[in-house]
């Protein structure tokens, strides 16, 4: 018999943890999980579930515009904020439940309360005390930020799910994911929304003409950028909040949103208690089995700051539980990892951008289409998709696939096969393309762009096509 009470004990119950508590518990061995706030985690009560919701919920208003092209009249819509509140909060508590059960039906033990390491085998929930002889840290991040006079006047996305009404006026702060994805969100729902960026170009990181065709279609969705500024100070007016920009201009809105970015949720964990170590940014340091600098004690999900994506907590929980539980070598790989960013128009993305694969001082051959969609035909709406390919010219394996326009998500994971299994461009072209689609661009690539930059504003670019011409 075990000296300690558990196995296992799971410190926060999100994608990471619960997946780990399941995987484990599977295994044979006896898991505890605590959870201070919902279970489910940021994906399911906070993130990527209600946010998804909301982006339906903005859709709505595209599709109203472009019907009259298609021979539908309307009436006279109107949208009501708080019901499209009080539903996607319906669904959410109907997933909590569902999480919930799943821990139950796997026979793990959930606790709800903060956990916090005593010892590297000791965890406190709520006064109990817990002997357990792994312990997983899956706590997740929250959003950061930046430390400046009035930001309590701000608002962060955990808020935005759960505003009293629509803001008429919307300022949002920083341009990655959640910024984009908030953007279009509010947007697409009738507010009034600019984005403050302190560079000169959205979506760091990604591929520099996706960020061009996404930028591109959210101007044209009537979205105001103002790049090189930063929020410096808030202050409440008579009509709502005013916004100092570090170039001293300012602005006034009636919701001041930050998405400068989310940190890991390691305060007052007793970390120091257990031995763990933490890197830059107060993250968790792991190796690839998630194992941190204290022996006994992993950490998986947004806490380590690998990849802060929830299909990434999950492989690294499944991955942990599997190896330590189940009697397997699983170190976790985040090659290839394919991306969405559900802005609008929306963005899948896998591998390698032009720009890494030239860093990495690859020769490559670059394939690029812009085209007016299909859909956007009758309806006259003038966004173009934009569809790229990085192929290594020695190998012709393809290196990165990146995708803007409708359904670029749905499109991507199937690409995201092919690239992490190291297709090559002769095996797209060999494939058969689904007529007529989006998606059948990326298998009838056919020339390289002679130089990607040039070719960017060439007129000889393939912008003028509509998708369903003959190709
Ligand atoms: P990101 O890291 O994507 O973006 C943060 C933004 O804030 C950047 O534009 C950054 O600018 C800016 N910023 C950072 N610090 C400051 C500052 N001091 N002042 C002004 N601006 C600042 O973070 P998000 O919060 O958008 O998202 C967090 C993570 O959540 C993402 O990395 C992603 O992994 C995940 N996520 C995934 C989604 C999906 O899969 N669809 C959806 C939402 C979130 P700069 O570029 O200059 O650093």
């Amino acid at each position: 018999m075990s000296k300690f009470d558990y196995d296992l004990f799971v410190i926060g119950a999100g994608s990471g943890g619960v997946r780990a508590s399941r995987i484990a518990a599977g295994h044979g061995a006896r898991v505890a999980i605590c959870e201070e706030s919902r279970v489910g985690g940021t994906c399911v009560i906070r993130g990527c579930v209600p946010k998804k919701l909301l982006v339906f919920a903005s859709q709505f208003s595209e599709a109203f515009e472009d019907c009259a092209g298609y021979g539908w009249q309307l009436g006279t819509t109107e949208f009501a904020w708080p019901d499209l509140i009080a539903a996607k909060d319906r669904e959410i508590d109907r997933l909590n439940q569902i999480y919930i059960k799943l821990l139950d039906n796997a026979g793990v033990d959930l606790y709800m309360g903060r956990g916090r390491l005593l010892d590297a085998h000791t965890v406190e929930v709520d006064g109990k005390r817990f002997s357990a002889e792994r312990i997983l840290i899956a706590v997740g991040g929250r959003p950061w930020v930046p430390d400046i006079p009035g930001r309590e006047l701000g608002i962060t996305s955990d808020q935005a799910f759960h505003l009293e009404r629509l803001p008429r006026r919307v300022v949002i702060a920083g341009a990655g994911y959640i910024a984009v994805e908030f953007a279009g969100i509010f947007a697409g729902l009738g507010s009034e929304v600019t984005l403050a960026y302190r560079r000169d170009l959205i979506l760091r990181g990604f591929d520099d003409d996706i960020r061009r065709a996404v930028e591109a279609g959210m101007q044209g969705r009537g979205i105001e950028f103002r790049y090189q500024v930063e929020p410096a100070r808030l202050e409440k007016v008579a009509d709502g909040i005013e916004v100092t920009f570090s170039d001293g201009s300012t602005q006034v809105a009636d919701a001041i949103m930050f998405a400068t970015g989310r940190e890991p949720y390691t305060w007052d964990l007793g970390l120091e208690n257990g031995g763990v170590h933490l890197g830059p940014g107060n993250r968790i340091e792991v190796d690839e089995y998630s194992r941190t600098s204290a022996d006994h004690i992993h950490a998986v999900g947004d806490v380590t700051d690998r990849i802060a994506l929830t299909p990434i907590a999950l492989m690294e929980g499944h991955a942990f539980a599997d190896t330590e539980f189940g009697n397997m070598d699983r170190p976790v790989d985040h090659v290839n990892t394919p991306a969405a960013v559900f802005s609008q128009p929306p963005v899948g993305t896998v591998g390698l951008s032009e720009a890494e694969a030239r860093a990495q001082g690859l020769s490559v051959r670059i394939f690029r289409s812009q085209f007016t969609p299909m859909k956007y035909t009758l309806s006259g709406r003038t966004e173009k998709a934009m569809m790229k390919l990085v192929v290594d010219a020695d190998s012709d394996r393809v290196l990165g696939c990146h995708i803007v326009g409708p359904d670029a998500p749905e499109m991507l994971q199937g690409f995201a096969v092919a690239v992490r299994a190291g297709l090559t461009k002769a095996d797209f072209d060999r494939t058969v393309g689904i007529h007529p689609t989006s998606a059948e661009e990326l298998v009838t690539l056919r020339q390289p762009v002679a130089d990607s930059a040039a070719a960017a504003t060439s007129t000889q670019s393939p912008s003028q096509r509509k998708r369903g011409d003959p190709i």
